[in-house]
């Protein structure tokens, strides 16, 4: 019923297509047409997981943290050229925040396939014992903005997967300056310490960090640390695009030669 009241109202009232601007009657996602849908850059099953820091990043931390940042990682569905970046920059500078639904039904649609064909596992409980949480924004930025990119584009995920999406664990502590004007270390250094928890609801669960762009990943990281820090079991890392290229720095042969903690917890990279 509801199927056919959807064809009914796209007979009606057609989408438009946020991309290429035409009008379309069918398609699997929310106001993307499914010709633009096909040429999105979207990255392959083996590109989509990769250490959350970046290699040049990581080789410049103390060893602790070395090893702990080297487990760490991210699953990113995008590569952040095409239309990417006009729609991130919409998203994010422009007040477009409609491009989150589609988008977020994307990234729920690839990583649905990934936990399907096991190359990502939730064991212990499955999706539904994982908390979502958005990368915040500070208080100004909201602000300023009215809305959180990352939290629209978790939306879809939750909805689809079940995931326990939750805004109020995580926070900025302070402002930091725009990560996108920063290069390499000082955007490490722009981001640590910068957020905080609820303590109360982190300990022992399993939490998925999730943010619309990961370069240098030292924003992802060090909410990673922060959760971690607060008692959190587990964590892994969901970004929408990303123009790095490292994935063949994380390869299963690699993590054993590197004599890492076999710790991805009840989250399996395959
Ligand atoms: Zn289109």
């Amino acid at each position: 019923m509801i199927a056919w009241l959807e064809t009914a109202a796209l007979t009606l009232f057609p989408a438009c297509c946020i991309i290429c601007g035409q009008r379309y009657r069918s398609g699997d996602f929310q106001d993307l047409c499914p010709a633009c849908v096909a040429q999105l850059p979207f990255r392959r099953q083996t590109e989509r997981h990769m250490q959350v820091l970046s290699p040049a990043m990581t080789r410049q931390l103390s060893a602790t943290d070395y090893f702990q940042a080297r487990n760490i990682r991210a699953s990113v569905f995008f590569h952040y050229r095409s239309d990417l970046p006009r729609l991130v920059r919409g998203l994010k500078f422009h007040q477009h925040p409609e491009y989150a639904l589609p988008l977020g039904q994307l990234m729920a649609q690839r990583l649905a396939l990934d936990i399907q064909t096991e190359k990502l596992t939730f064991d212990m409980g499955g999706p539904a014992t994982w908390l979502l949480l958005p990368i915040p924004l500070s208080e100004r930025r909201m602000a300023e903005r009215g809305y959180n990119q990352a939290e629209l584009l978790a939306r879809p995920l939750s909805h689809r997967l079940g995931f326990e999406l939750r805004t109020d664990i995580l926070f900025r502590h302070r402002s930091t300056e725009r990560q996108s004007e920063m290069e390499g270390t000082d955007r490490l250094m722009n981001v640590n310490g910068a957020f905080k928890v609820n303590t109360q609801c982190l300990r022992q669960r399993k939490v998925l960090l999730l943010d619309d762009v990961l370069s240098s990943g030292s924003t992802l990281y060090s909410a990673a640390r922060t959760v971690l820090a607060a008692g959190a079991a587990q964590v892994h890392c969901l970004a929408l695009s990303s123009p790095r290229r490292d994935i063949s720095d994380w390869t299963p042969e690699n993590r054993h030669d590197r004599h890492l903690p076999d710790s991805a917890g009840g989250l399996a990279v395959i």
